[in-house]
């Protein structure tokens, strides 16, 4: 009906040779090259939930950068990878299968890390990121919390700032990334709309998840803006700012790997609370019938 033709309409409008698989019934990324993490078990997509977790910047872009307690210099893209490994292989050992968008420090164009989701029907979309003040407030340096977004208009001043600041990364590739056809944009954004309810769903559970580890205690709340990360996904999606990197404090322990395993944990636990509400309401199960 209307989500199938507009799904069938998404499939022509991102066909292009380039993005063609070459081998019949291939589910590895197209276009992704080395880094798409090729997966060695067999799913079948409609019953087997899929976790895509995307560690937010990478390669040149290295994302915001703060200073420790003790004025070690950290940056974003090393955090959200190693966060990212832990969370994989946090969400393994629950029995739930995880492809990685980047498994190294390399970048991908924000849209093709949608689609690397959608190429291998994904079941959700889970982005890292480390948020950073804005140097003009009063007291940057004091600013902390974690927060988590699914895509849909931004409604503060606040949450138009976070989508800026991560839709910037796409400047730092050397080919230009093209804008995109405005058609493609808009089916992309009413497909996200499609999975809007699940995607908030998604976020308040990875919220809530976080608020008993985080050393902060400070939950700045589910939120919503115009992620580039997430229009590109045609799933559930959410992207979790797990603290703030200008924060002394909060950067030491976002750095630390007791504090990441503790987000990881975190992570993996509210997202397999989510799945299994999610099938319970007819989404892919965790272990598949
Ligand atoms: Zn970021």
């Amino acid at each position: 009906m209307i989500t199938a033709a507009l799904l069938f309409a998404l499939q022509v409008a991102g066909s292009s040779p380039a993005t063609q698989e070459a081998g019949n019934g291939s589910r590895s990324p197209a276009g992704s090259g080395a880094a798409g993490e090729a997966r060695s078990t067999v799913r079948d997509p409609a019953n087997k939930a899929l976790v895509v977790v995307d560690a937010g910047h990478g390669g040149p872009d290295r994302g915001m950068s703060g200073l420790t307690t003790a004025r070690t210099r950290v940056h974003e893209a090393d955090i959200t990878l190693a966060l990212a490994r832990r969370v994989r292989d946090a969400l393994k050992a629950r029995g739930i299968d995880v492809l990685m968008t980047r498994s190294k420090d390399t970048l991908i164009a924000l849209r093709d890390r949608g689609k690397i989701a959608n190429d291998a029907n994904a079941t959700l979309f889970l982005s890292i990121h480390v948020n950073a003040a804005n140097p003009r407030w009063r007291n940057p340096r004091s600013a902390r919390g974690f927060e988590t977004y699914f895509l849909s208009d931004a409604k503060t001043e606040d949450e138009r700032r976070v989508a800026e600041m991560e839709n910037e990364a796409d400047r730092f590739l050397d080919v230009d990334a093209e804008p995109g056809d405005p058609l493609s944009f808009l089916l992309n954004d009413m497909v996200q709309n499609l999975y809007l309810r699940e995607s908030s769903e998604f976020a308040a559970t990875v919220q809530a998840g976080l608020k008993p580890v985080h050393p902060s205690g400070l939950d700045r709340g589910v939120k919503q803006a115009g992620f580039a990360v997430l229009i590109a996904a045609h799933m559930p999606a959410v992207l979790v700012e797990v603290g703030f990197g200008t924060n002394a404090a909060e950067a030491s322990w976002l750095a630390s790997a007791k504090g990441q395993q503790q987000l990881a944990v975190a992570i993996a636990d509210a997202t397999g609370r989510y799945l299994t509400d999610y099938a319970r309401r007819g989404g892919a199960t965790i272990g598949g019938r």
